[in-house]
């Protein structure tokens, strides 16, 4: 056997069709027919695949293989939500999350084991960064969550001719999210790949608005993406001012407000899109008073923006609170009233720590200082406890003590 197995489990077309040209002499409607098998009817095994000759099955299964993640723990909350602890390897795990509503079904998944970005009010961030996910790995939460809300039964051979149903006809996912764990531009290389699956009409077919990502706002990417992937952009801002975003999105230091507003501009005329939505954690006394949403309204008005606002979701460690409901309303219509778009997010999937912000999965922090800590030159840099290497094993969901003093919030300073 030559060389190493590929996994074809998230390879583009192109390099599908160029895969099995090269290797096993196929015309490029083998290839067409495999990603059919993978992504529709959700088949991992070559010798599943009936309508590929014996022969052409066997040989694939020399060169080929079709890995998947392995799923430690699976979770399901009181309003339907349910999560999955996938092992990445022998101690590391990340969560992906299915939300379902009455009209659609919402897949939340992960880019990163972790997460270096260090925003202050995030479970993912205070369990550290260990590394990217692969493109398998990112298209495999899909690929997975699919299997598991079909009941297992999209291999099965169905009545001739009948097609197993895709994401598009089928019950389950019909919109795939990036705001699981990690920054998803930060391993632009990987998650790229991967929304091209999900985008293809061979793949997960899905329309370029019910693909979306999000990102704390690493600017030269986004003006990346603009050029090379048409994908519905949201933009994790919780601050109206730079003086308060440096200090809840570390990355703003580096990248300020209106920089990022710049790039969102231009990514949706690059794009022909029609708005970014913008995200927005309700935080007690931090950034939830009415100032704020008026220095918001002024930032964003008469722009193709929406705001999302996000009630706080605790984790254990933090030192936030959750706006009280009062207050996220009161916010909530004083942008309405000063002609920006805003709604409250609700809340799903908080019984089983699957809400937004409470994903932590199992990270071993590789990072020796954190961003927000590199990020600011007058701070002294601390020593990193890494988590301890423990097995990965189903039994119990360890819950970590921060990996770090989280820096104090200054008082939010307005305009
Ligand atoms: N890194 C990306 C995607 C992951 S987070 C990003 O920053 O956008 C998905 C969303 O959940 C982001 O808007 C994030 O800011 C928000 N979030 C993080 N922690 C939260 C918490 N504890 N409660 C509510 N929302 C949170």
């Amino acid at each position: 056997m030559a060389g190493e197995r590929v996994n074809l489990l998230g390879l583009p077309r192109t390099e599908l069709e160029e895969f099995v040209a090269t290797r096993l002499g196929a015309k490029p409607f083998r290839a067409r027919q495999l990603m059919k098998w993978i992504y529709r009817r959700g088949a991992a095994e070559f010798s599943s695949m009936t309508d590929l000759a014996q022969d052409f099955r066997s040989q694939l299964a020399d060169v080929a293989r079709i890995s998947v993640p392995e799923i430690v723990e699976q979770q399901v909350s009181g309003d339907g939500t349910r999560k999955w602890l996938l092992r990445m390897d022998q101690t590391q795990g990340i969560e992906t999350v299915f939300i379902p509503e009455p009209d659609r079904g919402t897949l939340c998944i992960s880019s990163q084991v972790g997460c270096a970005m260090d925003c202050s009010f995030c479970s993912t961030a205070q369990q550290g960064f260990n590394r990217n996910l692969s493109v398998a790995e990112i298209v495999g939460q899909v690929w997975l969550a699919h299997r598991e809300l079909s009941g297992g039964e999209l291999s099965e051979p169905r009545a001739r001719g009948a097609e197993a149903p895709g994401l598009k006809h089928g019950r389950n996912i019909t919109n795939i999210v990036f705001m699981g764990m990690g920054e998803p531009l930060a391993n632009y290389r990987n998650v790229v790949p991967a929304m091209r699956i999900f985008l293809d009409d061979l793949g997960y077919d899905l329309s370029r608005r019910r693909v979306t990502l999000s990102t704390s706002g690493l600017v030269p990417q986004i003006y990346k993406l603009a050029e090379e992937c048409n994908v519905a952009l949201a933009v994790s801002l919780h601050a109206p001012n730079d003086a308060l975003r440096n200090e809840l999105v570390p990355i703003n230091r580096k990248h300020p407000i209106d920089e990022l507003l710049t790039a969102c501009w231009h990514y949706l005329d690059a794009q022909n899109g029609r708005s970014v939505t913008f995200e927005y954690v309700m935080l007690d006394g931090i950034n939830d008073e009415p100032g704020h949403a008026r220095q918001l309204a002024r930032l964003l008005k008469g722009r193709p923006a929406k705001l999302n606002l996000i009630p706080f979701n605790v984790f254990p460690g933090t030192r936030y609170r959750r706006s009280p409901a009062a207050a996220i309303v009161r916010f909530r219509d004083i942008l309405n009233e000063h002609g920006v778009i805003a709604t409250i997010r609700r809340t799903r999937g908080d019984d089983i720590d699957a809400a937004c912000g409470q994903l932590a999965g199992r990270v071993i922090d590789r990072t020796s200082v954190r961003l927000g800590t590199r990020l600011t030159a007058q701070s002294q840099p601390s020593a990193q406890p890494s988590a301890q290497p423990s097995a990965l094993t189903s039994a119990h969901p360890a819950v970590r003590p921060p990996a770090h003093t989280p820096a104090r919030i200054r008082p939010a300073q307005l305009r």
